[in-house]
């Protein structure tokens, strides 16, 4: 049922558990990491030692005087190996590498040509030549292709559970039902994950790095479309299928300006995305085609533009305030590039405030996206580290490297 490691659970003080809680905190100590686990120091030594022996972890710290170990901590190795990040959008496609620290090693930056995306050449093909992209991206950064460990790629879609099968992709409708990963499997043998894209910027949003499960948030992607991802206790929640977010499609008042897939009438996306607004406005005779126009004209005080941000934040706030009510979460987190609308942000403050609850409101913060431009692919190599260094997955290399090591004896 579950295709991928990250969400299989793993004992506590198992070798991959020891892995997270040298992830989470960073550098830690081995007296810490015996607190923490509750297992004996012996035992930590050998956890730390397979770590160490399979390249994920290294001591950092001084020795002091007379070979005085204490003051040495475990760190995650970034080293041995990278994961590939890329963002596939409706008109651009962006590719970045980092290590197996999450730093990043070199980036492509936004693309808007190079890659053909959707129509005549088919995903096949653009799944090749943005393979071909990724290599050169290594090669050029003196990385060599074989220390690939994971690749993470972020649609602006749904995306089914537990296939990644992509489900009617508007950024490219010939593009329905096809499993991304099975052409990447062609290109390369690594782990490929496939993921929305608000989902993404949900996990680069995740804050409290060191009490993850801490973290519970909502991220909102406002762009052409309108996405959403969840955090809970520190975990991405796709849902029993992958359409857990897809608060798009609840219908509010006021009326479609453009087509949905959804079939829900006046769907939030159609009466108040910006392609929403760009089609009622374009019909009102507003010079404006992209979500870059509208937020040039709203700079400049355009009163149709602002009206209808205003109006947009209000229904997108009250349909928030309904999920907030229902989640009780810490932040809600505004990306994408809508986000960056001062009208439309206060309207949807203002709103969700009014719409509730105060037990719900006085924890919660709505706050904008820490790295609007970069949480998308920030998010996909997080998600590929997430699944490359799995606890579950680490047990089982452990357990394989085990019986290779009891046969050969
Ligand atoms: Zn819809």
């Amino acid at each position: 049922m579950h295709r991928r490691y990250q969400d299989r659970a793993s004992a506590p003080g198992s070798l991959g558990d020891v892995l997270r809680l040298i992830r989470s905190h960073g550098a830690v100590s081995r007296s810490g990491l015996a607190r923490m686990t509750g297992l004996a120091p012996s035992t930590v030594a050998l956890r730390v030692d397979a770590l160490a022996a399979a390249g994920l972890v290294h001591e950092v710290g001084s020795i002091g005087a007379l070979g005085d170990r204490r003051g040495r901590r475990v760190a995650l190795d970034g080293s041995h190996g990278f994961v590939l990040a890329v963002d596939l959008g409706a008109n651009h496609v962006r590719a970045a590498i980092a290590d197996l620290t999450g730093a990043e090693l070199a980036d492509t930056g936004v693309l808007e040509h190079g890659v053909p995306l959707t129509g005549a050449v088919g995903a096949r093909e653009t799944v090749a030549q943005l393979w071909r992209r990724s290599v050169t991206l290594m090669r050029d950064s003196g990385l060599d292709p074989a220390a690939l460990r994971a690749v993470a790629v972020g649609v602006p879609a749904p995306v089914a559970h537990p296939d990644d099968r992509l489900v009617a992709p508007s950024f490219a409708p010939d593009w329905d039902g096809i499993v991304l990963a099975d052409l990447f499997a062609e290109h390369t043998a690594v782990p490929v994950l496939v993921e929305n894209d608000a989902n993404l910027i949900a996990l680069a949003e995740r804050s409290d790095q060191h009490e993850p499960e801490q973290s519970q948030l909502i991220a909102v992607k406002l762009g052409t479309r309108i996405g959403s991802g969840i955090i809970a206790r520190g975990r991405l929640h796709r849902g029993i299928g992958g359409a857990a977010g897809e608060l798009a499609h609840t219908a509010v008042d006021g009326t479609s300006a453009i087509g949905c897939t959804c079939g829900v009438p006046n769907c939030l996306e159609s009466v108040a995305s910006g392609g929403a607004l760009i089609a009622r406005l374009q019909k009102a005779g507003v010079a404006v085609t992209s979500t870059a126009d509208l937020l040039a004209l709203a700079a400049q005080g355009d009163p149709a533009v602002v009206d209808e941000l205003r109006d947009a934040g209000v229904r997108i706030g009250r349909v928030l305030g309904v999920v907030v009510n229902f989640f009780n979460p810490k932040e809600i987190v505004l990306a994408g590039s809508m986000s960056a609308a001062p009208p439309l942000v206060s309207a949807i403050r203002s709103e969700l405030y009014r719409m509730c609850l105060p037990l719900a409101a006085d924890a919660l913060e709505v706050r904008a996206s820490r790295a609007a431009q970069d949480a998308a692919i920030r998010g996909a190599s997080i998600l590929a580290l997430d699944e490359f260094l799995a606890p579950a997955r680490v047990d089982e290399l452990a357990g394989r490297a085990a019986l290779r090591t009891a046969s050969a004896g």
